[in-house]
């Protein structure tokens, strides 16, 4: 696995793979990474002949009170496990690499940007959509890898995609949880040994509000239950929706996307799974 820093020789080493006819993956990352991550990593294999994985921890989509200086950084262990992955080329640009003096363009999607993170995370979305549209442009990749465990961000780049007519396809790929259910977050670091425990609630409770809803109840009592339930248990939800799994407009029709937020103790909990 080839470790690359700066663009001229990302450059070099995405030209020798075009040469060669061969197809390039693209895993964007924050780095952190954990067995969620090395599923995408695994699903870009098998998608094509190459794979790159970004780490890279943009401060462009953090919020001014939000954690991008204590954001987790482990660079050694995260490369070792990209090696071991079969990931060929480790892209991890510096943020002058990113964004040199003088940088004044942006990405502004809307449409899909509006509700949840954009209005809890005033100006993430700008920040995820341009690094992610100069990461495509910077790689050439054929395909990005993207998890479903942030369901919004997916329906973004594939929005912005689409309007910007960019030549690559996105995969979107299933969310990894751990053995009580908790969806697998470089974040889940910072709960203690009973939260994280207490955390497996929140997909339980959207489940249960799912089989409600699959079973004929008001999809806005089965939301109120779920909600009542967890904010009950010590959760601080956010947000909890049923939305049209790709514009993000809040729906009562089925099938649709079952999408959540809530603060459990220091860490902020993203969640979302099907209905119907
Ligand atoms: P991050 O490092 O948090 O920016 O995540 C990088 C990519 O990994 C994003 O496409 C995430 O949606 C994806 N990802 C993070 N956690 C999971 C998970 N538990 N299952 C599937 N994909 C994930």
């Amino acid at each position: 696995m080839r470790i690359v820093r700066d663009l001229p020789a990302l450059r070099a080493a995405t030209k020798t793979m075009r040469r060669a006819g061969e197809r390039v993956a693209l895993v964007p990352t924050m780095g952190a990474l954990h067995a969620g991550h090395l599923a995408l990593v695994e699903a870009a294999r098998r998608e094509a002949d190459r794979v790159i994985t970004s780490i890279f921890v943009n401060p462009l989509q953090f919020g001014p009170n939000e954690d991008f200086s204590k954001y987790p950084r482990t660079e050694e262990a995260d490369l070792t496990a990209l090696e071991a992955a079969g990931c060929d080329i480790a892209w991890l640009p510096t943020v002058e690499v990113m964004y040199p003096p003088g940088a004044a363009t942006v990405i502004e999607v809307a449409g899909p940007t509006e509700g949840f993170e954009g209005v809890a995370r005033p100006g993430h979305f700008r920040g995820v959509a341009t690094v992610c549209c100069k990461l495509f442009s910077q790689t050439e990749a054929d395909v990005a890898v993207f998890g479903e465990k942030d369901w919004q961000q997916l329906q973004v780049i594939r929005r912005m995609v689409a309007d910007l007519d960019l030549p690559l396809g996105i995969l979107g790929h299933p969310i990894v949880r751990d053995a009580n259910g908790l969806a697998l977050s470089s974040r889940n670091r910072y709960l203690s040994p009973a939260e994280r425990a207490k955390a497996a609630m929140l997909p339980e409770a959207m489940r249960e509000a799912a089989n409600a809803m699959l079973h004929g109840a008001a999809i806005e009592s089965a939301l109120d239950a779920a909600r009542d339930g967890l904010n009950a248990a010590g959760f601080d939800v956010n947000y909890l929706a049923l939305v049209e799994p790709e514009t993000l407009r809040p729906t009562d029709a089925l099938p649709a996307r079952m999408i959540a937020a809530a603060k459990l103790g220091p860490v902020r909990l993203l969640d979302n799974m099907p209905v119907g």
